[in-house]
């Protein structure tokens, strides 16, 4: 089948819009990294002028010609080919079913809605943000409908994050780890021991960047395709070929571009370990943003955060900080490296609470969807359930409901890949030390190979061959679950914060 001239030819269109969208994500990285800002307005005409072009070769004819003839002979097609012949399909669909008009709609919507946010969040005022969600919500509707999901609306826009999985199935997996979870908050909230928050202090930037740098570096990180620098917000975007990841620096946290740079390298060695060979179809891509977290939390947080990978890289913490680090035992360290507190906003969280501020979000935003909860009864919602899972009340929307952008361009369904995320980090975290227990001393020896080579090996090359349970239960052998990430931090957290 793979040798089936309409095949190569699909597969060669498929990679040429693949080219298109990461020109996208180079000038979208370069905007928020180099851009002077006199130059907006023609980079924006720029980003225009391609965005017209990637959507003429994602909607054009002869592609749709061809998947109608594949879809024909599906019975000759393996399963690598069917696999890339539905995403295609997706793909297409997406790109030609929803009317000019809608598309010009919707973005107009979008930037008027983040200007809206901003001025709302700004003056406390969530009466003026209320007519811009209740349209952002119909226009998803409507987004939804027209690609053959009316009546699934959340489903369609989870689905868009996470192919395959459902609200039905992540409410299920929520309310366990809800359960479980709490009471580990409270008990944290309520120890005696309290990570000090004033211990790091003065770190130069020069050797915050140097040791990002070699720690990176030491996990895998292939700096031959890629780099990294500074924005105001971390991200990493580019193609394996290509990856461009930022951090941001701040002398009095030295912890949050570390983290964030390893966080971002997770999400880096992902893209760099898919198959380049299949780059635009559905064998070179990742499996969903999900998945896509799960790899960016283990390096960051079971790997990055344990005590291996500190028995290896202390000393040469100590070395490049001698005067901020003279006073700080390696215990008071430990603690600062995995300081746990509960706040009000979900950026700020740490790795355990973090998973009840996206348990909010989705349970609103499933009430939401099925007209359970009204807009304008947000923010009483809102406040109710934080009082119930972190046990602490917004003073104002500003630090409530106000306080993420996503809503704002109509981003719903969006938060759950977070808390997905981290269960199947912690289920693949479960499973690589089953095969091999000794993998915390290979950290504390400095070599990360065995875990990367495994991830490799079981999740990058797959590509978007395995929606995520599936690809879970093919690696773990068990199903999707929050069992590990409950037993992860009770095991870590419920040991360093005693009640
Ligand atoms: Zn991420």
């Amino acid at each position: 089948m793979s040798t089936d001239p309409i095949y190569a030819e699909l597969t060669t269109r498929l990679r040429h819009n693949h080219l298109l969208d990461s020109v996208g994500q180079l000038l979208g990285w370069d905007e928020q990294v180099n851009l002077p800002a006199g130059s907006a307005g023609f980079r924006a005409e720029q980003q225009a002028a391609l965005a017209k072009t990637q959507h003429e070769a994602a909607s054009h004819p002869r592609l749709g010609a061809m998947l109608g003839e594949l879809e024909t002979q599906a019975g000759r097609l393996g399963p690598d080919e069917a696999t890339v012949i539905r995403q295609a399909r997706k793909d297409y669909d997406r790109a030609t079913r929803l009317p000019e008009e809608f598309v010009r709609e919707r973005a107009l919507q979008s930037s008027r809605g983040y200007h809206a946010w901003a001025k709302a969040r700004a003056e406390n005022n969530f009466a003026a943000f209320v007519p811009v969600l209740e349209k952002n919500l119909e226009l998803v509707k409507r987004e939804a409908g027209y690609l053959g999901w009316a009546g699934r609306e959340y489903d369609y826009m989870i689905d868009l994050h996470d192919p395959g999985m459902s609200a039905a199935v992540i409410a299920g997996l929520f309310a366990e780890l809800r359960a479980g979870l709490v009471p580990l908050v409270r008990q944290i909230a309520a120890s005696p021991v309290r990570p000090r928050a004033d211990l790091l202090r003065g770190f130069p930037v020069e050797g915050q960047r140097a040791f990002l740098r070699e720690v990176t570096e030491k996990l895998g990180f292939d700096y031959g395709r890629g780099r990294i620098d500074v924005s105001l917000h971390p991200f990493c975007s580019g193609t394996g070929a290509d990856i461009r990841m930022t951090t941001r620096f701040n002398p009095d946290e030295p912890l949050d571009s570390l983290f964030s740079s390893i966080h971002e390298t997770g999400h880096g060695l992902y893209e760099q370990g898919l198959p380049a060979v299949h780059y635009g179809t559905a064998l070179g891509m990742n499996a969903g943003m999900g998945v896509h977290e799960s790899q960016s939390r283990l390096w960051e947080n079971q790997v990055g955060r344990s005590r291996g990978f500190w028995k290896f890289f202390e000393p040469r913490f100590r070395e490049l900080f001698p005067q901020q680090t003279a006073g700080v035992s390696a215990e008071e360290l430990y603690l600062a490296i995995n300081a746990v507190a509960p706040t009000l906003i979900r950026v700020d969280a740490d790795e355990v609470t973090y998973n009840l501020h996206i348990i909010l979000r989705f349970e609103i935003e499933q009430r939401l969807f099925a007209g359970t909860l009204a807009v304008r009864d947000l923010p009483a919602a809102w406040n109710a359930a934080a009082r119930e899972l972190l046990g602490l009340t917004p003073d104002s929307d500003r630090t409530g409901v106000l306080q993420d952008v996503h809503w704002s361009y109509g981003a719903f369904g969006y938060f759950p890949s977070y808390c997905l995320g981290n269960m199947m980090a912690a289920q693949l975290w479960h499973r690589a030390l089953a095969l091999r227990p000794e993998l915390e001393a290979d950290f504390a020896r400095g070599d990360f190979s065995w875990l990367l080579d495994w991830l490799r090996r079981e999740v990058h090359v797959a590509g978007r061959r395995h929606e995520m349970p599936e690809l879970v239960r093919r690696v773990t052998g068990e199903a999707l679950s929050p069992q590990a990430l409950l037993r992860y931090l009770h095991g870590r957290y419920g040991v360093l914060y005693p009640a």
